[in-house]
């Protein structure tokens, strides 16, 4: 095994990895030695084709398909340099008051969360999207909101010269998504910070890491040769993502047990439903998301969101088959569609566990208040589409898979409770949270209110694995305000945590 000494390593490059190596960049300049370790490689900008099942193979764990143990559910998230930064679509939304109220955890305010969201706002260029972006596909919905007295706003997001590609999922080909693989890990770089890619770390031990660098015929070359490494560290941060850095905490006999870990994972549970118009409207090119509704938020638990999927997502989303899953297929270009994001609530049963190999492995229970928001999601969505002057709409927990413009005031008889049948219908998840909590102590949770692991002082989490419960909003902006207070935390306490 080849041997290697740090002062810092970071597990994982996404939102929580690439904010605390840049965050952290500054101690290089004091001589103290960082590596960011990356399991996925970096890709070459022309390695972004915006080729649907290429990228998904490419850029996705398990090709963004992972399913839950009840095969109930696929769970999407990226892997490489930047994480699920590569393929978020970079809608970039505050942690709402309330939910860092339920969070209560202990020394940390939503104060404190959205003046650090305020600062990687204006460092990742968060701005309402220009209307020359803003397609049809986008344009109906707020048509539908409007003419049903729904509230239809705009998203911000954080592109810089956007060319209207509509591959954001797939990896701009454009580069025009601000994510940490294009601003904060070049910083970190070239502040001195060393990212390591291909390099997957199997287990942490008592201050080090056991890693195995592969090398892959993907993006480029790793800059340590390929084998098996033991790390020694004097502080260790996990940034795997929810899933994996759950999996990877569990794998790795801690000194200390922590009833919480891997439990009270939430994903925010999705599901898309498509529309058909009489003529093409423009839809696959333009922004994919730009407006949203949160009216049944606070009161029924979910969000409807505008999207655009490409064919191979599409074809999975509907949940009907033969010719009538061909015909709408074939008529693309008048698709519209709309995501139904379920705000689900953290709960010991649904967790994250590994299996014999050590992978990770998704126990994943519906609740009845997600499905009662999903069942209330698609009638209002529904609505909006015929508002909106759809000709058909595909519900997938409907008792029929298409619902006629003609049939529309039967919508709450076709949309019910019984119908939702869990495993038939296409849920997806791409908003992975919690597992290595944050808390009092280790009988409720794993890391105290500055991501440092409770008994562990050298151990840290810093990504989207500390949220208590579910942030009931697009997540990537408080997995940032959340790394950069662990990275000040750290910074704070250096002389300390990094003493000889
Ligand atoms: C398709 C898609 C669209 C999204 N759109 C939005 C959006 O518009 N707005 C929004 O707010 N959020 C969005 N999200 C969610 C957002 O991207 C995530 O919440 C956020 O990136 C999570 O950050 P993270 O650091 O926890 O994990 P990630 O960003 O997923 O990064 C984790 C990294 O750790 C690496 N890793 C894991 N295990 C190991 C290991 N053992 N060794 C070494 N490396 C490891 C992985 O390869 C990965 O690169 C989207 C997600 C997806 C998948």
């Amino acid at each position: 095994m080849i041997e290697k000494d740090y002062d810092i390593i970071i597990i994982g490059s996404g939102a929580g990895g690439g904010t605390v190596a840049r965050e952290l960049s500054a101690l290089c300049g004091e001589g103290k030695t960082i590596a960011v370790l990356e399991w996925g490689p970096k890709f070459r900008d022309e390695e972004f084709t915006g080729r649907e099942l290429q990228m998904a193979n490419k850029l996705y764990f398990e090709s963004g398909g992972l399913l839950t143990e009840g095969r109930e559910m696929t769970c999407a998230f990226g892997r490489g340099y930047g994480g699920s930064t590569m393929v978020y679509t970079g809608t970039s939304i505050e942690l709402p008051e309330h939910v860092a109220e339920r969070w209560a955890v202990p020394g940390l305010t939503y104060a404190d969360i959205i003046a650090r969201t305020q600062k990687y706002k204006q460092e990742n260029n968060v701005h309402i999207l220009d209307d020359n972006l803003i397609n049809e596909n986008n344009e109906l919905f707020r048509i539908g909101c409007d003419k049903l007295g729904l509230n239809a706003r705009k998203f911000p997001v954080n592109i810089k010269g956007c060319l209207g590609s509509g591959a954001c999922n797939m990896g701009c080909p454009n580069q025009a998504k601000q994510g940490t693989n294009r601003v904060q890990l070049p910083q970190a770089e070239q502040q001195g910070v060393e990212v390591v890619t291909h390099c997957r770390v199997e287990k942490i031990g008592e201050r080090c890491v056991e890693a195995e660098v592969k090398t892959l015929p993907l993006g480029e070359p790793p800059s340590w040769a390929p084998g098996r490494y033991l790390i020694r560290a004097k502080v260790v941060i996990v940034c795997g993502g929810a899933v994996n850095s759950s999996a990877l905490m569990q794998r790795s006999n801690l000194p200390v047990s922590f009833p919480a870990l891997g439990r009270f994972f939430t994903c925010h549970p999705a599901l898309t439903l498509v529309a058909q118009h009489d003529k093409p409207i423009t839809n696959f090119y333009g922004f994919p998301k730009t407006y949203y509704c949160d009216d049944f938020e606070k009161s029924e638990h979910y969000l409807l969101e505008t999207c655009m999927y490409f064919p191979f997502t599409t074809a999975k989303n509907i949940a009907s088959f033969g010719p009538e899953h061909s015909a709408f297929l074939a008529d693309f270009t008048r698709l519209q569609m709309i995501l139904v994001l379920a705000s689900d609530k953290a709960i010991p049963e649904n967790r994250i566990t590994v299996d014999d190999d050590g992978n990770p492995q998704v126990d994943y229970t519906f609740t009845d208040d997600v499905k009662k928001a999903f069942v209330s999601a698609q009638r209002v969505a529904a609505r909006i589409f015929f508002a909106a002057g759809a000709a058909r709409v595909h519900v997938p927990g409907a008792s029929i898979p298409v619902i006629e413009a003609s049939m529309q005031d039967k919508i709450d008889e076709l949309v019910t409770m019984r119908e939702l049948r869990m495993g038939k219908i296409p849920i997806s998840s791409a908003h992975m949270m919690g597992g290595c909590r944050m808390g009092r102590d280790s009988s409720d949770s794993v890391t105290n209110g500055w991501g440092q692991v409770h008994d562990i002082p050298w151990l840290f989490c810093a990504d989207s694995s500390l949220f208590p419960g579910s942030s009931e909003v697009n997540p990537y902006m408080t997995v940032m305000s959340l790394a950069d207070r662990v990275a000040e935390g750290i910074r704070d306490n250096a002389g300390t945590l990094l003493a000889a």
